[in-house]
């Protein structure tokens, strides 16, 4: 008998959905279980996306609650709270901790093997607090990370040397934030790497690329500021992400994972590329860095560490 997989979604917000429907268009697992505060708006996305079953693989579609998630084998996290007026970054961060309190200690109970997927902001910072909030291994717990900005990455260089992104290999790590670093040392299409060669008739210049990872590292602002939020492309990151563990695939993605003294950094979850799997994080693979890249890393770890300092949990 084939195996029923399923999956819970806690938080089915802009994020959430997408994330639902990304899975059930690729008829990833066979049953997804939608769980927030507003039964009601749960409800909801359930009913749509069940009505597109004629259009996509057998998935069934349901709200629930943690109870439904007993036999889960991965819960993705994408509930949060929005900032309010004249709140600070900190006082959200402490904010959602509370709520991811609440979740992970229910999940515990009803989800104890389950593999956690977190895409909440700060996520760095609450892939860190649910390791510490929950009994499960840590490798466990993984966090999107810099998933989302290096398939972005990956897709304005695609475009810029006019190749398929999928066959780009570039990197984004560190925080899934302001203080990313893009490794430009080790990116590489189809074996070449990007720096001082030319691809596609161009060259590496230097002001061009600085000026593309700027787009990188701004796009969530340029897409806030004209749809409200972003969705759709971490609704597919995390897709990817769920494929990689259930089908226990030792995919090398950029998730943000507990450092233990790679590149000299320790206690703090960021991302560098790793290998995951149905067990969630294996073995971190440590491209070779050039100083700039090494330097940007830790000051990237500094950030988080401090974020961390000032929580009240
Ligand atoms: P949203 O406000 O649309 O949805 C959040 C949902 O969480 C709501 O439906 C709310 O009712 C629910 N919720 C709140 N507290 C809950 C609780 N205790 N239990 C269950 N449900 C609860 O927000 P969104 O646009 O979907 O964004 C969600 C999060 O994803 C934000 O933190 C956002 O910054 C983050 N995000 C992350 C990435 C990434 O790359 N990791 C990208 C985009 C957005």
């Amino acid at each position: 008998m084939i195996q029923k997989r399923t999956i819970g979604i806690v938080g089915t917000g802009h994020v959430g959905v997408a994330a639902a429907y990304a899975v059930f268009l690729r008829g990833l697992c066979s049953e997804i279980v939608l769980i927030d505060k507003d039964q009601e708006r749960a409800e909801g996305e359930a009913m749509d996306l069940m009505h597109g079953q004629a259009f996509a693989k057998r998935v069934t579609v349901r709200a629930g609650g943690y109870r439904d998630l007993a036999n889960a084998q991965l819960v993705v996290i994408t509930a949060g709270v929005s900032q309010k007026a004249g709140e600070t970054r900190l006082d959200l961060l402490n904010r959602n901790a509370e709520v991811f309190q609440d979740i992970i200690g229910k999940l515990d109970r009803q989800a104890p093997k389950a593999v956690l997927i977190i895409a909440t902001n700060p996520v760095d910072v609450l892939t860190h607090v649910s390791q510490k909030l929950s009994h499960r291994p840590g490798a466990q717990v993984i966090g999107t990370g810099t998933m989302l900005d290096t398939a972005r990455f990956r897709a304005l260089l695609g475009h810029h040397y006019k190749v398929d992104p999928r066959s780009v290999h570039a990197y984004i790590v560190g925080e899934h934030g302001d203080s990313e670093v893009p490794l430009w040392h080790s990116a590489r299409i189809g074996g070449v790497p990007l720096v001082n060669q030319t691809i596609s008739g161009r060259s590496f210049d230097r002001k061009g690329m600085d000026a593309l990872f700027e787009r990188v590292r701004n796009a969530a602002y340029e897409i806030i500021s004209r749809k409200g939020y972003t969705n759709t492309a971490i609704g597919s990151a995390i897709a990817r992400l769920v494929e990689a563990v259930l089908e226990d695939q030792g995919s090398v993605l950029p998730v943000s994972r507990l450092l233990e003294g790679q590149y000299g950094i320790r206690n703090v979850c960021l991302s560098i590329p790793t290998i995951v799997g149905s067990s969630g994080v294996r073995e971190a693979l440590l491209p070779r860095l050039s100083d700039d890249e090494r330097a940007g890393l830790q000051h990237s770890a500094g950030v988080l560490k401090k974020s961390l300092r000032e929580l009240n949990l």
